[in-house]
């Protein structure tokens, strides 16, 4: 069964990464017309993300998205540098490096978010998206699906038969939505904020720091990370509260940022020209955890991406969970009878699992901010790199079923409570993962991990 798109013109609002996709595929799929409203002028043409062009990891669930494209390849070549493991560093400056996967073939994709939503819109107007810039949507008639946009000051009115809003966590469509009785939303903003800091390559070219890794200076309640871009230089991004002692508010002046940097990131000073001025001239981001529902109403509205359930970085699936709606979508666009059935089956299969994650990366936070220069945090993040090399057909890691497998998170979450309890029962009694008694582990896995799997129908051997 395949619902029919042949008379719907269906209205996408936000061009970001996610509704270029959807658009994309909507398209594919013979919509009459799918056109697609961004409020911001057209980012190929002009420089809208100047100290906000995040840099992200892509992994398994957004490549899989792109293989409907038939992009996932290039885009791995052209745009992303892989990322092998994480490179901690210290207050001294010694590194400590952590693999993410069992071997290096598991590996993350560091990706400009901005080079990728270009590619994405060329994609879009490629396959015969109409993309409309300069439209801020200001509020929808779910009755009569109108949409109101704002261009400069002129009033617009947009008739749509089929509604899906991708217009990122602000998303005027989710708040339309949540006027309506039995919906419920609401946004968790963190204390903290973010801001970017452009780490330079060397005079030569080449990168200044090794580039397959993600390098993480963890200071507790702040902290640095840096990724690779693709011409030497790195994405430097510091995460620290907005206000109170040590945060954004207390770092007002050039010589603030410096005094701050010399005691807390000595190491990251010379990656980063003109310290003092970059960092008070860079914008600083708010993060938040979007937490609503239902998603659609009727066959006529739907979300996807942040503005369903925006989450906040630290696990590095924003982006990856948006283009895993995409995908889902896509697929139930095919086995359903009707779009409200779709809509219906998609929220159903996507929001426990989006709220999964949403509570995942916010327990990273603490991992990264605070455990990854623990010598016990190590210790077990030694001890589970064992288990997954020696017992890899029942014992992935909860980072790799993440991030490497399409294990739906809410299994992933709930299994990796069972996984810490294996590890601590394991670590009760060892100082090294020399140490280790393999026959012991795998029994507890085989008793306690095992059989969870099996009744939810993963076979863990096979999933990554
Ligand atoms: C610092 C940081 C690091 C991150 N790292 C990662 C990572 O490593 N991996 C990962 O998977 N994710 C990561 N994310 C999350 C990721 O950036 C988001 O999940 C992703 O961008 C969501 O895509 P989207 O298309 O749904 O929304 P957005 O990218 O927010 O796009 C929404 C679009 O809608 C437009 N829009 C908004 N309002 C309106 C309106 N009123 N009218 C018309 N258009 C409108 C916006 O201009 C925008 O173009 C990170 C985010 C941050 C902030």
């Amino acid at each position: 069964m395949s619902i029919q798109l042949e008379d719907k013109h269906i209205v996408v609002v936000g061009a970001g990464p996610v509704g270029c996709l959807m658009s994309c595929l909507l398209k594919k799929k013979g919509a009459k017309e799918v056109t697609l409203y961004e409020k911001r002028p057209d980012m190929r043409a002009t420089d809208i993300d100047a100290g906000r062009s995040i840099n992200l990891v892509l992994t398994e669930r957004g490549l899989a998205a792109l293989t409907l494209l038939r992009e996932r390849e290039r885009v791995i070549k052209e745009l992303t540098v892989p990322v092998l493991g994480r490179m901690m560093h210290d207050l001294e400056g010694n590194l400590t490096y952590q693999p993410y996967g069992k071997d290096d073939s598991e590996h993350n994709h560091s990706v400009s978010r901005s080079e990728l939503n270009k590619f994405l819109l060329d994609e879009a107007e490629e396959v015969g998206v109409k993309i409309v810039f300069g439209h801020a949507l200001q509020d929808v008639d779910l009755e009569n699906k109108t949409l109101h946009f704002l261009k400069g000051n002129d009033d617009i009115k947009v008739q749509a038969d089929v509604i899906v809003g991708a217009d990122g966590a602000p998303s005027p469509v989710r708040k339309a939505l949540m006027e309506l009785d039995g919906y419920e939303g609401r946004v968790d903003m963190l204390e903290d904020g973010y801001k970017e800091i452009p780490f330079a390559a060397k005079a030569n070219g080449e990168y200044a720091m090794a580039e397959h890794a993600l390098h993480i200076w963890p200071r507790g309640n702040h902290m640095l990370m840096g990724l690779a871009n693709l011409d030497g230089s790195f994405t430097g991004t510091i995460y620290m509260p907005m206000t109170g002692d040590l945060s954004f508010e207390q770092l007002q002046t050039k010589d603030d940022v410096v005094a701050f940097f010399e005691t807390h990131y000595p190491d990251a000073i010379e990656l980063v020209p003109d310290l003092g001025n970059t960092f008070l001239e860079n914008p600083t981001g708010t993060l938040g955890t979007v937490r609503c529902g239902p998603w659609f109403y009727k066959d006529d509205v739907v979300l996807i991406g942040d503005a369903a359930h925006a989450i906040v970085p630290f696990f590095g699936q924003g982006l990856n969970c948006g283009f895993e709606d995409c995908t889902t979508l896509n697929s139930l666009l095919d086995e359903c009878d009707s779009l409200e059935q779709a809509f219906e089956r998609y929220h159903e299969l996507r929001k426990e699992n989006a709220d999964a994650i949403a509570d995942m990366a916010l327990e990273n936070y603490i991992e990264m901010s605070e455990k990854v220069g623990d010598p016990a945090f190590l210790l077990k993040k030694k001890v589970e790199h064992k288990l997954e090399q020696e017992l890899d057909t029942i014992y992935r890691s909860r980072y790799a079923t993440v991030m490497y497998s399409h294990v739906p998170y809410k299994i992933a979450q709930d299994a990796g409570l069972i996984q810490q309890d294996i590890l601590d029962t394991l670590l009760h009694d060892i100082s090294s993962p020399d140490e280790l008694d393999i026959n012991k582990a795998k029994a507890l896995i085989e008793q306690k991990l095992t059989p969870f799997y099996q009744k939810h129908n993963v076979n863990i051997d096979k999933a990554l």
